[in-house]
């Protein structure tokens, strides 16, 4: 979309809501023509008191306008909040009249609307916190009742956090073949195959030094997840050695959840899961994203919806403490109607955890880069509220959500809970309650602190992208460690 900015250079604050309210499009700057078919211009007036935004929008032949106005007070950083907020309702209100849709999470951008919620809910209890995300956010009333109770779920499990607890993830970043909708650095494994071993090698490297680093600086692992990829591409023998490496070398007295994808259930087998239950694994995670073989053949699984009956079955004979299914509405192929067909499939498989996600455009997946057909905003709407009404009448509770750029309608991923089945680390790492060390290629790691004055303190550290660089390069790994036992050593001295 052509942005033409007058008076002003909020670009940033522009460029979310653009991507929030039109997830296709990619901003372009300059002067907006006549023949430009989609385009806004955003004008700026301020006189010191009141800052004024005017957006114009051109949307594919339908124009539509909003100005909004809002007292400037406080200092240079409280001010240039107020511009931004003030940007983001005039984008939206001329956005809703152009798309003709109101947008779920109205002028609300960003990737966590549970932070926004939560302060809210601290100031002034749940009546405010709906009130204000109503009428300054204008959120529609399903997208503010689950700020709120994922807001609430995460206050509760911040309370019961010891300042010393951090959570431990451990990345494969292999998978059997690559969906057609991924982004991530996971490796095909048919590709890759000789490249497991001196993988595990090197990771069991990183476990044994980020041990003695995690017992020195005196913190505690809180939670475990192991994801990827798909952790389950291992063989049972290697999962065996890697859980065994993980156990002798960090102490899991004070853990609260082991939690491990099986995202593809082609990497299932009874044998697999028995490691899994030996090493106590208290969660398993199984991805079918659909339930409709047209959809799963779509998107690049070599699997059908059989295999996923056949997996769930195992899955249930194991008898893990709990297990996570994902599904994923606006596939490739899917329908509202085949997506209802998935969700009821997937209520009867015994799972106290289910994720809803919505379809996210990734520069570099096959669908965008393809451009293949998927399901409308309307489409995709049909199937999250289907899944409201239906996940709560199973007595689900959501626990944690958040958005993505480029979301199919301009939705949410939102994790859904039967009572005391949450995954703690879901919480943890979406309302960055605590700090996240992780091991392997393409970690992030992330440390979670308070400044001097108080103030939050997030410092990130990535591992090497890819399984060759990080077997190649340990000493990034190595520094990662340091600065996080650094970080640590400081927070508390
Ligand atoms: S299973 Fe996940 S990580 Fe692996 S290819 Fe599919 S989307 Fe990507």
């Amino acid at each position: 979309m052509k942005l033409e900015l007058c008076g002003h250079n909020e670009k940033y604050a522009l460029e979310q809501s653009l991507l929030t309210l039109f997830p296709g499009e990619r901003p372009v700057y300059g002067e907006v023509t006549p023949e430009d078919a989609r385009w806004a211009v955003v004008t700026m007036h301020e006189n010191g008191a009141q800052v004024e935004f005017v957006t114009e929008i051109g949307y594919d032949g339908k124009t539509a306008r909003c100005a909004y106005a809002y007292p400037l007070s406080g200092d240079d950083y409280e001010r240039e909040g107020q511009r931004r907020h003030a940007l983001g309702l005039s984008f939206f209100g001329a956005a809703k009249d152009a798309l003709g849709v109101t947008p779920p999470w109205g002028s609300l951008t960003g990737v966590r609307p549970t932070k926004v919620a939560l302060a809210l809910l601290k100031e002034g209890g749940r009546e405010h916190a709906d009130r204000v995300l109503d009428e300054t956010y204008a959120v529609t009333p399903e997208r503010r009742r689950l700020a709120i109770e994922a807001a609430e779920a995460g206050q509760k499990a911040a309370e019961a956090l010891a300042p010393n607890d951090i959570s431990l993830y451990v990345g494969i970043p292999f998978c059997p073949t690559r969906c057609a909708y991924c982004s991530f650095v996971a490796q095909s494994v048919e590709k890759t195959f000789a490249m497991v071993e001196p993988y595990l090698d090197a990771l069991c490297a990183e476990i044994a030094a980020a041990g003695e680093m995690v017992r020195d600086t005196g913190l505690r692992v809180k939670s475990f997840y192991m994801g990827g990829g798909t952790p389950t591409t291992l063989t049972a023998d290697q999962m065996d050695r890697l859980l065994t490496a993980l156990e002798s070398h960090f102490d899991f007295a004070s853990l609260a959840e082991k939690t491990i994808e099986a995202g593809r259930p082609d990497t299932i087998t009874a044998e697999k899961l028995a490691v899994l239950r030996d090493h106590r694994v208290t969660r398993l995670s199984v991805n079918p994203q659909s339930m409709n073989d047209h959809v799963l053949t779509a998107i690049g699984r070599r699997h059908t919806a059989e295999d996923i009956r056949r997996a769930m079955v195992e899955v249930a004979d194991a008898g893990f403490p709990h297990v996570n299914m994902d599904l994923i509405a606006g596939l490739s192929e899917d329908t509202p109607e085949s997506f209802r067909a998935s969700l009821d499939e997937c209520l009867t498989m015994g799972a106290d955890n289910i994720t809803i996600h919505t379809l996210s455009l990734k520069k570099g997946s096959r669908i965008t880069l393809e451009g293949t057909h998927i399901p409308s905003g309307e489409d995709v709407a049909q199937m999250l509220d289907y899944a409201g009404v239906t996940l709560r009448k199973h007595g689900y509770a959501p626990y944690y959500l958040y958005r993505q750029k480029y979301m199919s309608g301009s939705f949410e991923n939102v994790g859904w809970t039967l009572p005391g089945a949450e995954s703690l680390y879901n919480i943890y790492i979406m309302e960055e309650l605590h700090g996240i060390l992780s091991l392997g290629a393409g970690g992030s790691t992330k440390m979670v602190g308070r400044s001097e004055s108080g103030d939050a303190l997030i410092r990130r550290a990535f591992n090497a992208k890819y399984p060759k660089e990080y077997m190649e390069r340990p000493e990034k790994w190595r520094s990662n460690l340091d600065e996080f036992a650094e970080f640590y050593r400081k927070g508390r001295s």
